[in-house]
């Protein structure tokens, strides 16, 4: 495909100024080529015979068969199915999520102590550190932008589609969302200060709370609700296991967290360490409308790469997904310093300025986390960017 031409459209030409390497290749429509395919070969059948040279790709998921490039009989042209593309990308079908060992323990590895807890995350994520990506690593991180771009080139193919997709290209408000998630008792006591500063600059923010863990410090929730801030849940005891639970047990924990729900009129959610599943989401739909577990390329959850690859809110089975695009501490854990976070990030915000992607910011109050001097300096740094 040759490059768009200048169209007037400034979103447009902003994406295609913004395309460097890894960026979109030719090669991508062979699915065993790798990069920037998002199939993994052993989901992929693909056949070279109906066409010289252009293979017929499709993916076998768990929702069943998904056509994503097909052949109809009499058609001289290969049909791309934008579609199906989309819910396959969007709905992360493409993602093999494995269960680490911890989450199998039997006590809860919150009694493992905060700092061999963070020993023990830095070298499960350490495997997946973007150093040492290359162009065909997938998905690219902390930038992937194969999709987006994708999205933009069918727009201009086929207009009507693209925007009745959920991966619509039109103009979406800038949205700056912070948000943190309070994983134990510890991390209260760094709430006000967070907050204080993002106030300082202009910013209410999201805080997820633990429904059934540590019993929440009910003062420092009504101080941040009083503030304009929004609370929102984090599963019910964060031992990581909701994603892998079948759809009964899922709903039985989340009607045990309705007096929180209900405390503070809880509208989101985000899955402890980023465990999600499309059970989690199905029964999810009926307590919450707005879901925060999505990332766009995803390090940070402990069961492996993904990513949905989008930066905008969309809807799926009648969920609303806000993907993080910004998970601000992941790099500490692949040895970066908090001073050297601000400027980390700074090509991506750029990046999601330009194509219009939401900032979705998390951090985590804990002192292991953002809940130190030197972590406060660098958030309050990314705030200063920010506003
Ligand atoms: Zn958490």
């Amino acid at each position: 495909m040759s490059p768009a031409e200048p169209t007037g459209n400034d979103r447009l030409s902003r994406i295609y100024r913004v395309d460097v390497d890894p960026a979109y290749r030719p090669e991508w429509f062979q699915a065993d080529a790798g990069a920037h395919v998002p199939l993994p070969p052993a989901d992929v059948v693909a056949c070279r015979e109906t066409l010289p040279g252009q293979p017929l790709a499709w993916a076998e998921t768990d929702a069943g068969h998904i056509p994503l490039i097909s052949l109809a009989a009499g058609e001289p042209h290969i049909r791309y199915d934008w579609p199906s593309w989309t819910r396959y990308v969007l709905g992360e079908s493409y993602r093999t999520l494995t269960r680490p060992l911890y989450t199998r323990l039997p006590f809860h590895y919150h009694r493992v102590p905060g700092p061999v807890r963070r020993v023990v995350a830095k070298l499960l994520l350490a495997q997946q550190a973007p150093e040492g990506q290359t162009a065909r690593t997938f998905p690219g991180f902390p930038i992937e932008q194969g999709f987006e771009l994708l999205a933009h080139i069918w727009a201009r193919v086929s207009p009507d589609e693209a925007e009745r997709s959920p991966a619509t290209t039109r103009p979406h408000p800038p949205a700056i969302v912070l948000t943190h998630d309070i994983d134990t008792a510890e991390g209260f006591s760094w709430v006000r200060r967070t907050a204080e500063l993002e106030l300082a600059h202009g910013f209410r923010s999201v805080w997820h709370v633990v429904g059934r863990g540590d019993p929440p410090d009910y003062a420092v929730l009504d101080w941040l609700v009083e503030r304009g801030c929004t609370i929102g849940l984090h599963g019910y005891n964060h031992d990581n296991r909701i994603a892998f639970l079948p759809a009964d047990q899922i709903r039985r924990r989340l009607d045990a967290c309705r007096p929180l729900i209900e405390r503070y009129d809880i509208q989101c959610f985000r899955s402890p360490s980023w465990f999600r599943s499309d059970t989690l989401f199905e029964v999810l739909k009926d307590y919450v409308a707005v879901d925060y577990s999505r990332l766009d390329t995803d390090r940070s959850c402990p069961g492996g790469i993904g990513g949905c690859l989008w930066t905008k809110p969309f809807t799926l089975d009648g969920l609303t997904h806000v993907p993080t695009t910004i998970p601000f501490e992941d790099p500490l854990y692949w040895g970066r310093d908090p001073a050297q976070l601000v400027d980390f990030w700074r090509p991506k915000l750029d990046w999601l300025r330009a194509c219009g992607g939401g900032i979705v910011v998390n951090t985590h109050p804990e002192p292991q986390f953002s809940g130190n001097a030197r972590m406060l300096s660098a958030y309050d740094q990314l705030l200063d960017v920010l506003a």
